[in-house]
């Protein structure tokens, strides 16, 4: 369930310092270290899942409950209110989508423009 050498498994056990956004049994958010928008944060499963790539059918309700949770903390986060404000969801990935830390993680990036990245 947990991968000792991850670093996303410490920062949901407490191990790695985070700036906490939200906690439950199953899931754990925290603010990006280096944030490409005004409100930048990841949403991460506590359960070790390497990527999207690993994601199936028995990881549907998790999933759902991270997507369904994202807007809740974006408002409450900063981002202005559909439609004029938003967010943008990203998941990075393997390699080749850009994915750096290998434990699945959904980005959560809004706020006013410009923003570094996009
Ligand atoms: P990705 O490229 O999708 O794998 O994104 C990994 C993200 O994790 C990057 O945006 C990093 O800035 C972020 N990150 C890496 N280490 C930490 C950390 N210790 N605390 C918070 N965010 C981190």
């Amino acid at each position: 369930m947990h991968d000792p050498n991850c670093i996303f498994c410490k920062i949901a056990a407490g191990q790695i310092p985070s700036k906490k956004v939200y906690e439950d049994e199953d899931l754990y958010a925290f603010h990006d270290i280096a944030p490409w928008a005004p409100v930048h944060f990841l949403i991460i499963p506590k359960q070790h899942i390497a990527s999207m790539a690993q994601v199936g059918a028995q990881h549907e309700a998790l999933l759902g409950r991270i997507m369904a949770l994202a807007p809740r903390l974006a408002l409450e986060q900063g981002c202005n209110p559909y439609p004029e404000g938003g967010f943008r969801i990203v998941v990075n990935t393997g390699a080749e989508g850009g994915q750096e830390v290998q434990h699945l993680h959904v980005h959560v990036m809004g706020g006013p423009r410009p923003w570094l990245k996009g």
